[in-house]
């Protein structure tokens, strides 16, 4: 038998082995093949009795994976349409689907007794839904087949609620449940709100935390249909799921659904994309939706469900306040100091780690730059470094002005260090935990942190966007906001919308429970429509005016865009290659598509690497996949430098 494999290599094409032993029913399994002189790991697409090879010249497969479930068709119909639309090769598209210890040629056994993670929760029962919640749960159960349904409400409305109760009534009628969400720190509260609520029920966490051969064994439970609710983070929304019946993205507007790297899926569109296949009900929920789904709410595409109060009836909504920066002694000093004397705790936000962004000579304006990048680099105090946050290269601190000699050398701006530095020289009876990638990069750093949060072990916390996402925190108050800014003027035509959802998520910290919340936002531009919508929590209209803003401009969501990237150790080759790639771009455009030049990405030049890229925008989607289909295909025949390499983003988030 003649098997055909795809493999994890960067081109579309089928393979052929021989299969002594191989049945149809083997189709869609893992194999171990030879190639070269070592061996890959691929997937078995189909069989046939003759090659048009010569036989003689054909190897054996080495092994198949017959402890694996196959992939069946629905997960090839999401396989195929990923690697078409991600302009990503097939084999590689479908080798994402396993989980890492599945795609080594090592390979791996599952364990004949897996203990399920279980949580040894007693079973809490659920609160009485409000009337609001009711109503949105029975729309969304009333609707039978394919439907997007977007919950919005501010945080706090009770959105997970009413998910919650959707899927159990899911769960009930047999099927399974996807849910997912946008970080690892999310998981952990859910997780404990699910075991409580379902403590009977067998069900799995998947996200990149676990280690890998525990994601392999809890992978292989969703694939069996033994786990009955998944819940994880973008990479789980490949799962094969054989009975899946309903799937739950939850902060639908995050960024961190996007895929950044290889396959650059966004989760939260495949997972619409893999309900449309299935037909079943999908469920968005955000406070502060982004507007791609906004708008298809409001063309009617997407059914929208809106809450529009708190869950908790004491629960207000914070009082926002705006106060002008670079005062000797802030605004906030005081309230800050009176809620932490009250026994409450509050939350500083800047989003900057380190001490300061920037290392200035006094004398001759020398700044500290990366060497391999075209950032400068951040002052760390405690060991006293230079990091890149780009590329991770650190360096003490010079002594002196490499450039003139001068021993005054200064920081200016503020990251999370220096903050922590002042507030800890104003409050000095505070309890200080600082949350950012430095303090939380070690394995359980996050439990830990926020183990001592809940247990109020510490009641200021100083934190970076880490911290803003979902997190309930009952004893929260009070929320400053500082450098909040910067995004006002960023050439991004997203920034405003970004900062619009973070200043939500940040505010939303505040007065979750019966304590009423504030926020403080430092800006020197007080009457900026942002600010105004956000004070008077009304977002829906500065939603509104942002889509009209963009049906102007022309940008997305009233178009479509891809990038093409490209990075070389030798800028004349990234050059080059573009200058090419906009060729053939030229060669095959067809009118409604918008071909921009070439230019520098944001960040020139990164680890060495200089940086390319070029957008392509239409205002149909059909013709912008037609034209990325046969420009990867022509570029695919460019001659590369092996300095050179070159990637397409579908749908790119920063552009
Ligand atoms: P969201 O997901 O919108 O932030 P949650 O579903 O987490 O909101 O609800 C916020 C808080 O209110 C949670 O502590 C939740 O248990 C509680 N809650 C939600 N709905 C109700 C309800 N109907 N009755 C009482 N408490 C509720
Ligand atoms: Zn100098
Ligand atoms: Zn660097």
């Amino acid at each position: 038998m003649i098997v055909e494999v795809i493999l994890d290599l960067p081109m579309n094409r089928r393979f052929d082995y021989i299969g002594v032993d191989v049945t149809p029913a083997d189709c869609g399994r893992c194999v171990r093949v030879p190639w070269g002189k070592g061996e890959k790991i691929g997937v078995i697409r189909a069989l046939k009795a003759v090659s048009e090879y010569p036989v003689e010249k054909l190897k054996p497969i080495l092994e198949i994976w017959r402890h694996v479930p196959p992939l069946i068709v629905q997960d090839w119909k999401l396989i195929e349409f990923a690697s078409r639309y991600y302009q990503y090769p097939l084999g590689q598209t479908a080798l994402s689907v396993f989980p890492p210890a599945l795609r080594r040629t090592k390979g791996w056994h599952p364990k004949r007794v897996w203990k399920w993670n279980r949580h040894k929760e007693e079973k809490v029962s659920s609160p009485c839904l409000n009337a609001e919640q009711q109503g949105i749960v029975d729309a969304i159960l009333a609707k039978t087949g394919f439907a997007v349904h977007l919950v919005y409400g501010i945080t706090g409305s009770g959105k997970t609620e009413v998910y919650l109760s959707a899927m159990e009534a899911v769960l009930a009628r047999g099927k399974q449940v996807l849910l997912l969400v946008p970080e690892i720190n999310l998981t952990p509260q859910l997780e404990a709100r699910i075991a409580r609520r379902w403590p009977e029920l067998p069900w799995v966490s998947l996200n990149s935390s676990v280690s890998e051969t525990e994601r392999a064994q809890r992978w292989l439970a969703a694939q069996r249909g033994e786990a009955r609710l998944v819940l994880g983070t973008r990479l789980s929304v490949l799962t094969p799921l054989p009975e899946l019946g309903m799937i739950v993205v939850d902060e639908e507007h995050d960024t961190s659904f996007k895929q950044q790297e290889g396959l650059r899926y966004s989760a939260r569109d495949l997972a619409i994309v893999r309900a449309h296949q299935g037909d079943l009900p999908i469920v968005l929920g955000s406070a502060t939706p982004s507007l791609e789904s906004w708008m298809n709410a409001q063309t009617g595409r997407y059914h929208l469900h809106v809450l529009r109060h708190r869950a908790l009836d004491r629960a207000r909504l914070p009082q926002l306040h705006l106060a002008p920066t670079k005062q000797s002694e802030p605004l906030w000093l005081k309230p800050l100091a009176a809620t932490l004397a009250r026994g409450e705790q509050a939350l500083v936000f800047i989003n900057r780690r380190g001490y300061a962004p920037v290392l200035i000579c006094t004398g001759c304006g020398w700044q500290a730059f990366c060497r391999h990048c075209s950032v400068r680099m951040v002052v760390h105090r405690h060991e006293r470094s230079l990091r890149c946050h780009h590329c991770g290269v650190r360096e003490s601190v010079p002594e002196s002005c490499p450039s003139c000699g001068n021993v005054y050398l200064e920081t200016r701006g503020d990251g999370t260090q220096k903050l922590e530095g002042q507030l800890r020289e104003w409050l000095p009876e505070a309890r200080i935990q600082r949350l950012d990638a430095d303090t939380l990069s070690r394995q359980g750093a996050w439990r830990t942190a926020f183990e001592k949060i809940v247990q109020r072990k510490v009641n200021l916390l100083v934190g970076t966007q880490l911290v803003v996402k979902g997190h309930d925190f009952p004893q929260l108050s009070l929320v400053v906001v500082l450098n909040a800014d910067q995004a006002l003027f960023s050439s991004d035509f997203r920034a405003t919308e970004r900062m619009m959802a973070q200043l939500t998520q940040v505010a939303g910290r505040a007065g979750r429970a019966d304590i009423p919340g504030h926020v403080w936002i430092e800006t020197d531009y007080p009457e900026h429509p942002l600010y105004q919508a956000l004070r008077a929590h009304e977002i829906e209209e500065f939603w509104q005016q942002e889509l009209t803003l963009r049906q102007k401009t022309g940008w997305p969501p009233y178009s479509y865009l891809a990038l093409l990237r490209c990075e070389s150790s030798v800028q004349s080759a990234a050059d080059e290659f573009m200058t090419k790639a906009m060729g053939l771009a030229q060669d095959l455009a067809q009118p409604g598509l918008v071909i921009y030049d070439p230019v520098p990405a944001l960040l020139q030049r990164k680890a060495g690497q200089h940086r390319r890229q070029m957008l392509v925008q239409s205002g149909e989607r059909g013709r912008l996949q037609a034209f990325l289909q046969a420009w990867r295909e022509s570029l695919g025949s460019v001659k590369l430098g092996r300095h050179t390499r070159w990637n397409l983003d579908v749908d790119p988030l920063e552009c």
